[in-house]
């Protein structure tokens, strides 16, 4: 393979820059041709990308959001979409193409792959960490210590006053970053999509606590369930407590990525060159028991995400 493709695509996730450069340098290693293509899929259909050079990633393995820019593409999901990303694509001799992205971008992937046969590589790119196939999305790390800074300021300022704050994260239908910021912040109590809450236990576990000598406490809530501030109208009608609702919202996406970040972002994009270099497509990335490794993309998109129990327990057992 003498020239490939690369784009980020769907919600942008810290650690894509550094991802984009492990990409090039390795293509260039093996002598290849990179085109980034920006704004995702949109790009493509649009033919607007550039020829990406041993010098285009210096200096952003340590910036947020993506370099190529990343956008969602309704055209894509249509036939004459995909067509002229695929017309693109021949006409500028492109013979791979490496996705970075969530599972909407996965297939679009697979479309391309399959359909198509233009040998494509996923890797996955996202904070929400929603992809049953892969222990870690790259971005999750460095969004769910965002969250944990922001809740360590939270209890400074709930502590003082004696109140409960209630902080929604990001995370779609996924409740994995409310369950690890919850337990890494030590809140008290989680609420996500996959475990229906009782208010009563609640407010229940918040006397507990305060029966034994705590001043404040920590409530995160997934954004799959409710805002903040819909949770904390609730429970302010049934606690005689100071409720306090905190958005943390696009920061999440945002910032430096962290050392586990950037060691995925190293590893993902090295290990999709190497597949399309080895004449390999149609194939995800991902990390397994701390080891790289790949998988059929149809295998990947139709795995459904699971939820940790053990964790959400250990959640209840030490956070009061
Ligand atoms: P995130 O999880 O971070 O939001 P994502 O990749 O899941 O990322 P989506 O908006 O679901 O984000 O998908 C990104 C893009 O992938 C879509 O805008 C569309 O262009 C393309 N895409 C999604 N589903 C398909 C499909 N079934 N066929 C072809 N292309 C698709």
């Amino acid at each position: 393979m003498k020239r490939i493709g690369l784009l980020t695509s769907g919600g942008d996730a810290p650690g894509m820059n550094a991802c984009i450069r492990a990409v090039v340098r390795t293509a260039l290693y093996f002598g290849m041709e990179v085109y980034g293509i920006e704004r995702g899929y949109q790009g493509l259909i649009d033919d607007e990308m550039i020829p990406m050079e041993m010098r285009s990633v210096s200096d952003i393995v340590q910036r947020g959001g993506t370099k190529l820019r990343t956008a969602r593409c309704l055209e894509m999901l249509t036939k004459e979409g995909q067509k002229k990303a695929v017309k693109t694509l021949e006409t500028r001799g492109i013979e791979g193409l490496v996705v970075i992205g969530g599972d909407g971008s996965f297939r679009g992937a697979k479309c391309l792959s399959e359909e198509y046969g233009i040998p494509t590589i996923g890797i996955p790119g996202t904070i929400d960490n929603d992809l049953e196939y892969t222990d870690y999305t790259l971005g999750f790390d460095t969004a769910v210590n965002t969250c944990i800074d922001v809740i360590n300021k939270l209890r400074d300022t709930m502590t003082s006053h004696e109140r409960i704050s209630v902080v929604e994260v990001m995370g779609r239908r996924c409740g994995d970053i409310a369950l690890y910021a919850g337990i890494a912040s030590g809140a008290e109590i989680i609420v996500v999509p996959e475990v229906v809450f009782d208010l009563d236990d609640i407010v229940m576990k918040i006397n507990r606590s305060r029966a034994n000598g705590k001043h404040s406490n920590i409530i995160v809530v997934a954004e799959g369930v409710c805002t903040a501030e819909d949770f904390a109208k609730q429970l302010q009608s049934v606690t005689t407590y100071s409720v306090r609702p905190t958005t943390i919202g696009h920061i999440q996406r945002g910032g430096s990525p962290s050392m586990a970040d950037r060691m995925l972002a190293a590893q993902f994009g090295n290990k999709a060159v190497r597949l399309l270099n080895d004449g390999i497509g149609n194939r995800v990335v991902g990390i397994r028991k701390n080891e790289i490794i790949d998988m059929d993309i149809i295998e990947a998109v139709s795995m459904k995400k699971k939820f940790n129990y053990e964790l959400y327990e250990t959640l209840q057992m030490i956070s009061m």
